[in-house]
């Protein structure tokens, strides 16, 4: 429970700075765009002479959160898998020729649609359901709203070209999810490979196969001749076994929206993955800040389905609304209460819009101006660096430069281009960006001048710590 410290304001109508400053008394470092928790937020609401009523998400979604299971009622579910890698090492090669392993599949006439997963049956029956938007991005823009649906990530490296940049991110990303991985060898049918090789770069990102003695398994894969697919599949049951996944079926359902989209004929269409309970046709659900009744479910064969259980895809029809990829999905008893917490995350939403549209139009110079007022106590940073060395020097010499009244605040600090998903982060918190020899992509670039997030360039350590510090003082001068 949080509430950000402009939303705050607003509600008791105050002055933003007049918060800031509360806060601060209280120990507390906060922008306005920052949230601060449900205690704090009381204690402010007191100081200003209010008294407090808290409606909070937790009175408006109570009973959301079903019962806890009993350990009876956990019975085993297929493992939801990503397959991550560098551009053009195969995932999508494996992901189609995973897809055409799946008995079902042929029962069901060969028919596929693509609706964001699959579920494959392999032939001694047991099942695997794969997200089907390879790489990294739609993983961690999916964890930043919470959500977590991948069990384990098969991470694909080309067998002639080793471990490349999306490799390591993948590996950095699967690690900052608590994710476990399963190297996927690829394109072995090429002659020449070096699997040695290979495996020592893996070994350089603490990614340390089973033959080195680690416990991450690594199998040969190639993707185009459909070499291996059985013991990658095998692979990825032995490690379900071990994370022992399980789930209660006989509850109402709760979800992850995979895919959206609003279709011409058919309305809004959402996937989902299903995590507990089973969904049933006609059942009223919550998902994200849309409701309704499902009204048609199809999974991936393009089959109707009346119910879908834990760990499969489905693709429902019947919503308010489009909902937002990430968002969870809900069974809730009836409309009224479907209708009430549909309203009050919409009502939520655009107050977060708000807040967010205010900071981006906090520019560099707003800060320093804050900061010299004394309004803003903190310089929010993230760090992309080419090696990690720097990246770790990086982050030290930063947070030394914090004083007692303004602070210095690493969010991030990783090796690689500057990506969309720094810049989310950057603008969430109203960062600066820096980038110590390395660029950003395109699309970052494009998404940080849209929003007002600045990146700045550098080479030299020091010149780093001078602009930062120059930042604390508030008086930084703006790039040329
Ligand atoms: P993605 O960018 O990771 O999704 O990679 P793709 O699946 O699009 O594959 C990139 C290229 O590598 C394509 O030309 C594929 O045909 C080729 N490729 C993928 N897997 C294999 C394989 O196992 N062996 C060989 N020789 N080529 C492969």
């Amino acid at each position: 429970e949080s509430i950000t410290v402009q939303e705050l304001a607003n509600r008791m109508a105050a002055r933003g700075g007049e918060v800031v400053k509360a806060l601060f008394r209280m120990g507390v470092m906060a922008t306005l765009t920052q949230s601060i928790d449900a205690d704090t937020a009381e204690l402010v609401v007191n100081e200003f002479g209010h008294r407090v009523r808290r409606v909070s998400e937790s009175d408006v979604e109570q009973g959301l959160e079903g019962a806890v299971d009993s350990d009876t009622e956990l019975l085993p579910r297929p493992p939801v898998v990503t397959i991550m890698g560098h551009v053009d090492h195969g995932k999508t090669s494996l992901l189609d020729a995973l897809r055409k392993t799946d008995v079902a599949a042929r029962e069901a006439g060969g028919i596929t649609q693509h609706i964001g997963a699959y579920q494959v049956t392999i032939p001694g029956g047991q099942k695997i359901t794969f997200i089907d938007t390879p790489g990294h991005a739609a993983f961690t823009a999916m964890r930043a709203r919470g959500a977590s649906v991948t069990d384990m990530v098969v991470l694909v490296v080309a067998a002639d070209d080793g471990v490349m940049p999306q490799t390591i991110e993948a590996i950095h990303h699967a690690k900052a999810a608590g994710v476990p991985l399963i190297v996927a060898v690829n394109k072995i049918d090429k002659p020449g490979v070096n699997l040695d090789r290979v495996r020592q770069e893996l070994l350089q990102h603490e990614v340390i196969v089973e033959s080195l003695g680690g416990d991450t398994q690594e199998i040969q894969v190639s993707a185009t001749k459909g070499m291996n697919l059985d013991k990658l599949q095998e692979a990825i049951l032995l490690q379900a076994e071990v994370l022992d996944l399980r789930a209660n079926p006989e509850r109402g359902a709760e979800g992850t929206v995979i895919e959206s989209k609003l279709d011409k004929g058919r309305g809004p269409v959402a996937t989902v993955l299903v995590q507990k309970g089973t969904l049933r046709q006609g059942d009223m659900v919550v998902a994200g800040a849309e409701w309704g009744r499902v009204r048609a479910m199809l999974d991936d064969k393009g089959r109707q389905m009346k119910e879908a259980g834990p760990s499969l895809p489905v693709e429902i029809l019947g919503l308010s609304g489009v909902p937002t990829a990430g968002e969870p999905l809900t069974f809730v008893e009836d409309e009224g209460k479907a209708r009430e917490i549909s309203e009050y995350r919409q009502r939520r939403n655009r107050d977060k819009q708000a807040a967010a549209a205010g900071a981006a139009r906090g520019t560099l110079s707003d800060m320093m101006a804050r900061i010299a007022a004394g309004v803003q106590k903190e310089v929010a940073v993230v760090v992309k660096a080419d090696v990690q060395g720097s990246a770790e020097a990086l982050g030290v010499t930063l947070n030394k430069l914090s004083r007692d009244e303004v602070k210095v605040r690493v969010l991030h600090s990783a090796v690689g281009q500057i990506t969309e998903s720094d810049i989310q982060l950057a603008k969430a918190s109203n960062a600066v960006v820096v980038a110590f020899n390395v660029r950003a992509t395109g699309q970052a670039r494009e998404m940080a001048n849209r929003d007002g997030v600045e990146i700045r360039y550098y080479s030299i350590i020091y010149e780093v710590s001078d602009d930062i510090e120059a930042m604390v003082r508030g008086k930084l001068a703006p790039i040329q």
